[in-house]
């Protein structure tokens, strides 16, 4: 063993990022209650404001109830201060005085429970009775809980760590993903999410391991402990022994040789062995990882996700900002294609700017084209920069979550509007370009006949269409084993949307995750998917595979395996009649 006192322990979550990495564990904890910073709010966000104390309280009372309910009998003291604690976070004196500062001094929750947990704290601390001056700790943890839901993790700089290590989290956003900087960070596991959240799809696209869904990963690892992460399997392994170790350099040694071969042919085109080219493209969220998509072979962008430019900051970003950004994309890819999707805000990747709820349900609640046709100058500005951008390029315009015929059209009307507003400006632009939707709402898919009149493509978004479909949060790890995309019922609603397009003679691609893993490729080619984008690091690999198949062979395949009534059967049908050929595992 390393060290003598140390055990080797092997955790197991789910692989969501594919690599390994052996490292120093960096405990990304939640710091304290007086580190929080204050923030004038305008009167007509206080009301966004408290409901976004509300929601925290309700948050820290659920929490505190499920911790009672699992408290065995026998540790009743424990309990009976659990209790208070549920009391205290409804008292007026905690609760009605942080509602009253944040109405009257038009300042942030968290800043509004500093000044009136401080001021209970010394008027308890400076009371004769000890029962009374006990309640000062009370109320401080009190507050502690609250502010913890307040900010969530939020707070975390992951861009401040200075070493070069693995991190270990029990949920990391998206935003502070993408703020992970690749020289420091090697790899992270987290106790929460799933293979398809926007925080594994990060991880993905910045290669570094990762593994999520562990449960109690944070509470396993200590900082410093030398763990290793195996994003293929699943595997996470502390203070592993020497035998361990070598083992493991021996396997990343074998995945990195395997990836760099793959990455050297990646320039090849991803042409079938009977001759059908197809093109594959790389997903963003970032302008700079288009360099990314260009080292990888891709051949265009088929997804820009647009929203991380307006997160983690406190407020939305200008035109002549997002011009600049999606006109550096644009120019650098031309002539290859830019499907840059309007803002796809809310659900897991939330502003930072109070909304005007709190939802106890974002993923179903005021997302995506629903938030932008809600706050039209939003969606005006950005449609601007898309348009003039699209001057000195290859663009599409892609809506995210359209969910039927209404919303489509307002968003073209809105589209042709700002269009004539350039135009009567004299502002050079390029109205011409292809209008796409994302099939990623099951109505959207019962409606496709109807929905591929109005617009040039469709890009099925499998990430969403199998969470709404199927019923299941693709970020809780819970029911992560059953997010299957070879579920008949996904597959039915696949060959639905193809054969509805190709009735109207549109063009259907695939963004979503499913498109990325090798497995699934004979499927979509057999269903006739058109263009393929997915993480620029899978991109090599599905080329591969692509020029592995034959078409012809993959449409007979397809209508055997829509017999199957099992996504375990389509499974080992795949794998029994294409994991010889191409090279399929990324796990080799
Ligand atoms: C999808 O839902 O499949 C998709 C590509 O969009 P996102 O992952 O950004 O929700
Ligand atoms: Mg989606």
């Amino acid at each position: 063993m390393t060290d003598s006192d140390q055990r080797e322990i092997l955790l197991n979550g789910i692989g969501v990022s594919p690599g390994i990495c052996i490292g120093k564990a960096y405990l990304v904890e939640v710091e304290g209650v007086d580190i929080i910073e204050k923030y004038h709010i305008s009167q007509s966000h206080v009301l966004s404001e408290l409901n976004r104390f509300r929601l925290a309280v309700k948050k820290a009372k659920n929490e505190l109830r499920a911790i009672i309910e699992n408290t065995p009998a026998a540790i009743k003291e424990h309990v009976d201060i659990l209790e208070t604690h549920v009391i205290l976070l409804k008292d007026k004196l905690l609760y009605g005085k942080i509602i009253e500062t944040i109405e009257l001094d038009c300042i942030n929750a968290e800043w509004a429970l500093k000044k009136v947990v401080s001021s209970l704290r010394s008027m308890f601390m400076n009371m004769s009775d000890p029962y009374l001056k006990e309640r000062a700790i009370d109320i401080g943890q009190v507050a502690d809980r609250i502010l913890n839901h307040l900010v969530g993790s939020e707070r975390i700089n992951i861009a401040a760590i200075d070493k070069r290590v693995v991190l270990v989290a029990a949920d990391l956003s998206p935003a502070q993903t993408s703020q992970i900087q690749l020289e420091r960070v090697k790899g992270f596991v987290t106790d929460k999410g799933g293979g398809t959240s926007h925080t594994s799809i990060i991880a993905r696209t910045l290669g570094i391991p990762a593994v999520s869904g562990l449960d109690h990963a944070t509470k396993t690892i200590c900082s410093d402990d030398l763990i290793i992460v195996d994003g293929i399997s699943g595997n996470v392994i502390i203070n592993p022994t020497d035998q361990t170790l070598i083992a493991y350099e021996e396997r990343r040694f074998q995945y990195e040789t395997r990836m760099a071969a793959l990455d050297r042919q990646s320039h090849l085109d991803a042409v079938t062995l009977d001759g059908h080219r197809f093109m594959v493209m790389g997903n963003i969220e970032l302008p700079e990882e288009i360099v990314s998509v260009l080292d990888h072979g891709g051949d265009g962008v088929g997804l820009y996700r647009t929203e991380f430019q307006y997160m983690g900051r406190p407020d939305y970003p200008s035109e002549a900002e997002l011009f600049d950004k999606y006109k550096d994309v644009v120019e650098v890819m031309a002539p290859r294609p830019v499907t840059i999707r309007t803002l796809d805000i809310n659900g897991d990747k939330a502003l930072d700017r109070p909304v005007e709820s709190v939802e106890d349900n974002p993923a179903l609640g005021l997302r995506a084209i629903r938030y932008c046709l809600r706050n039209p100058d939003v969606f005006r500005t950005q449609l601007r920069a898309i348009l003039r951008a699209a001057a000195y390029g290859n663009v599409r315009i892609l809506f995210p979550m359209i969910s039927g015929y209404e919303e489509i059209q307002e968003a073209k009307v809105m589209l042709n509007a700002v269009s004539d507003e350039l135009e009567k400006d004299g502002i050079v632009h390029n109205r011409n370009i292809e209008i796409g939707i994302m099939i990623e709402v099951p109505s959207a898919v019962i409606l496709s006949d109807i929905l591929a009149d109005t617009v040039d493509f469709f890009s099925i978004g499998t990430n969403d269409l199998i969470q709404f479909s199927l019923a299941i949060d693709r970020g809780n790890r819970q029911v992560a084993y059953l997010f299957n995309p070879l579920h008949p019922a996904i597959l039915r609603l696949l060959q639905h949307t193809v054969d509805a397009a190709r009735t109207k003679g549109k063009k259907v691609f695939m963004c979503g995750e499913m498109a990325g893993d090798p497995l699934h490729i004979p499927i979509l080619l057999g269903l006739g998917i058109d263009e393929f984008s997915m993480n620029p690091n899978a991109i090599p690999l599905a080329k591969q595979t692509i020029r592995s198949l034959n078409i012809q062979e993959t449409r007979c395949f397809l209508s055997e395996i829509m017999k199957e009534k099992t996504a375990q059967a389509v499974m080992e049908r795949v794998q029994e009649r294409f994991s010889q050929e191409g090279g399929f595992s990324v796990s080799g």
